[in-house]
């Protein structure tokens, strides 16, 4: 029977024709393992090759300066020629023609063409083409050439996958289709009739063919919103399996005693209004039935860590241990300073832990954790060293997670063994736009400070382009010499994670018929442009921090740039969770276009710290009206939560999936296409249909469900796989 052998997309890779240890290798990098990943491989644009037009059609437009890419059937009338320019640089050409003109087509560094044609050939060429108005001439750069014939169509749409070095469009095209064949009746539905009726979706059969082989442009379309709802459904099913499973009654520790009023009394500020409402909520939810499984949103500086030392005085106050974690050794460094300040008077006792604490007295540690929370450690503040086996504590009750996100994905399945009997508190500086929260309503508690301390400095925000590179340069100068200092973020560490990877790929030649990405300016790496500074400001200490280099060497260069030993801290977006650096004044962001606002929100929280006028500055080439909307919308807005609801109308949830430790960790393999749904009701409806088959089967084990649990776990797994 159909059911006991391993399902086809379960099979690895290698099942597939064409695919030994080499590509399997390079496809593996991918993330791709299975014949499943395979089919779930979804393009990351398309190109038109369909538009076919006559080469006077295509002179006359490029005369109006419009210069394709454009399709066209035309025959090769000499053959190609190489010719070698300089070392490394060769140029092959040949002449084509069709009934109403003639054209040069010229391949750079392509020599293996003159293998593929001939004279008398007739190809669809595809690509862009020049006019020269002095030798009323026209010409085909580096085209991309398929065999036409009347007897077998071409595709129209064509679909352009994501590569990694080894793998060409070409094989990753006859992999798709060869899984797709294979995969047969496996590509099954396990959406509800009822949704599919609803929404008007195909089903996902037909969605997945056609988005790796559309027939058109609108099927492309039409299939792209079915798996896109998949995701969506597939994710909040996770979401409400997790939750249900936290909401059950359990054995916690329960707060019964809830006077705040000495550790109030003890805090050097008031708090916030917000603030106050959070604390209730908190401290709520921590004297109910079951656990607490919340999070804690608000901007950058809005003062989560009051609230979670708030959290933690009713813990101790209750007799339990908390433990705090967050994701650098700085921050866990600042934020086991701040608590001790405040809690030594209270005569409640605090301890730091992280990778660096020395042998003797994290032994001394580990002892005081056992036994009566009164006589020891109560509130243990540490990085991930907090999840280390052996590190074990005596009724624990609350465990505080700062910037959850940032924790990679085995110490995120540690954490959750460690906290299953304990009150999670979740803090995350990504606001959760209201329409989401609504979705996801049930699933997780959200609490939002909403309300910034009072006396805050207004950050002057300005949107410029290159041509500023000069002005800007003299500007982190000045800064400098005023002896405070500049953060430049770039979108990218080194190489151009969008260029394709192979070599002889001539698609990377063409720009893209994007048609799931608007086109944007190229991107600006870091290490490029630390060094573009160095050289532009030679006087000035520059840094250079980006996700790659080792924690411990990560951690050297901020803490210098902390300690004002650098005067510039160029970085990839790492430095969102950075250090407090009341001195920085400037932030420079390259490629804003490419950043959702809710992070460029972020990235602003980083400067205006401390007394000093702060400034941020966005660099923008885009000419896209749109991207353009977006970063005007940032400059006017400092309010987090708007500017979050904003993002999610442009730009769609995938930032805050991906970026909120709430809402689970979605990595691009499985979530690429919903993150870019730009549809609240389809979220909606797609948490609703969510809701209520976890409602009727909570753990997918009817029988009906066996396929959809199968589905899910796939789509969790791989999930997970690709966070690190
Ligand atoms: P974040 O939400 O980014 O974690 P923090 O908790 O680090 O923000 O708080 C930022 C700063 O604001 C800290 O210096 C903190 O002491 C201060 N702060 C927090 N709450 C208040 C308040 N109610 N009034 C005045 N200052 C506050
Ligand atoms: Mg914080």
């Amino acid at each position: 029977m159909a059911e006991e052998k391993t399902e086809i997309m379960e099979q690895p890779v290698t099942v597939l024709r064409g695919v030994g240890p080499a590509k399997r290798a390079a496809l593996a990098k991918m993330g791709i393992e299975t014949v499943g990943d395979a089919v779930r491989l979804w393009p990351r644009a398309y190109q038109n090759r369909g538009d076919i037009r006559s080469l006077d059609q295509i002179a006359a437009r490029c005369r109006e300066g419009e210069n394709g890419p454009f399709s066209a059937i035309l025959t090769v009338s000499s053959e190609p020629q190489t010719r070698y320019i300089r070392k490394g640089m060769n140029i092959t050409t040949v002449k084509a023609f069709d009934e109403t003109g003639a054209v040069t087509v010229t391949w750079f560094n392509q020599p293996y063409v003159a293998g593929r044609i001939h004279t008398g050939d007739t190809c669809r060429f595809f690509g862009r083409f020049e006019w020269n108005e002095r030798y009323r001439r026209l010409s085909l750069n580096s085209p991309l050439t398929e065999p036409w014939s009347e007897e077998i169509a071409l595709p129209d749409i064509v679909p352009v996958y994501p590569v990694t070095q080894g793998l060409t469009q070409r094989f990753m095209t006859d992999l798709t289709k060869n899984a797709l064949d294979k995969a047969g009746e496996e590509l099954a539905e396990t959406l509800p009739t009822d949704a599919l009726e609803e929404l008007s979706l195909p089903t996902y059969a037909w969605a997945v063919r056609q988005i790796h082989r559309p027939e058109s442009v609108e099927a492309m379309e039409n299939a792209k919103r079915r798996l896109v709802f998949e995701e969506l459904w597939l994710m909040f099913l996770s979401m409400a399996q997790t939750h249900a499973a936290s909401k059950r009654k359990s054995g916690a520790l329960r707060i019964r005693d809830a006077d705040l009023a000495p550790f109030l009394a003890a805090l050097p500020f008031s708090l916030t209004g917000a603030q106050e409402r959070c604390v209730s909520e908190i401290v709520a939810d921590m004297g109910g039935e079951t656990l607490m499984n919340r999070i804690l949103t608000g901007d950058v500086g809005s003062g989560k860590t009051a609230v979670a030392a708030a959290a933690a005085y009713a813990a101790a106050r209750n007799g339990m241990r908390s433990f705090v974690m967050a994701p650098t050794e700085i921050l866990a460094t600042q934020h086991a300073a701040d608590f001790e300040r405040l809690f030594a008077p209270l005569g409640i006792r605090t301890a730091l832990l992280t990778g660096s604490t020395k042998k003797k007295e994290r032994d001394g540690i580990l002892r005081d954790l056992r036994g009566d929370p009164a006589e020891g450690i109560s509130v243990l503040i540490g990085t991930h060293a907090l999840l280390t086996e052996d590190v074990i504590a005596d009724s624990l009750g609350l465990c505080v997670i700062d910037e959850q996100h940032r924790f990679g994905v085995m110490q995120r399945a540690a954490l959750f063994e460690k906290s299953r009997n304990v009150h999670c508190l979740v803090m995350s500086a990504t606001p959760i736009p209201r329409t989401l929260t609504l979705a996801a309503y049930g699933m997780i508690d959200v609490s939002r400070i909403d309300e910034l301390p009072a006396g805050r400095q207004k950050i002057d925000t300005f949107i410029v382009n290159e041509s500023y590179r000069e002005r800007l340069n003299a500007f982190i100068q000045k800064q400098a010499d005023e002896g405070h200092q500049t953060y430049v973020v770039c979108p990218a560490i080194e190489e151009n994670p969008d260029a394709e990877g192979s070599e002889g790929e001539e698609m990377a030649n063409l720009p893209l018929v994007d048609v799931m990405d608007e086109g944007r300016p190229p991107m600006k790496n870091a290490r490029q442009t630390a060094d573009e500074l160095a050289s532009a400001l030679p006087g000035l200490g520059i840094g250079f921090v980006h996700g790659r280099l080792k924690p411990a060497e990560k951690e050297r260069v901020m803490r210098a740039f902390a300690d004002g030993e650098l005067d510039v801290l160029v970085s990839t977006t790492v430095i969102e969770v950075g250090v407090n650096v009341p001195n920085a004044t400037l932030m420079i962001v390259e490629n804003a276009e490419r950043f959702g606002l809710s992070q460029l929100h972020q990235l602003r929280g980083r400067v205006g710290r401390g007394r000093a006028k702060s400034y941020f500055i966005l660099v923008s080439d885009s000419r896209s009206p749109e991207a353009q909307d977006r970063l005007k919308a940032l400059k006017n807005t400092t309010d987090g939560f708007e500017i979050a609801e904003y993002d999610l109308e442009i730009r769609g949830p995938g930032d805050f999936f991906n970026e909120t430790g709430a809402i689970r960790q979605h990595g691009q393999m499985n979530f690429r296409l919903a993150a870019a749904c730009r549809d609240p009701a389809m979220i909606e409806r797609a948490s609703f249909y969510a809701k209520r088959a976890a409602e009727e089967d909570p753990n997918l084990e009817k029988p009906e469900n066996r396929r959809l649990a199968s589905r899910l776990a796939v789509f969790t797994r791989k999930t997970e796989k690709t966070q690190n």
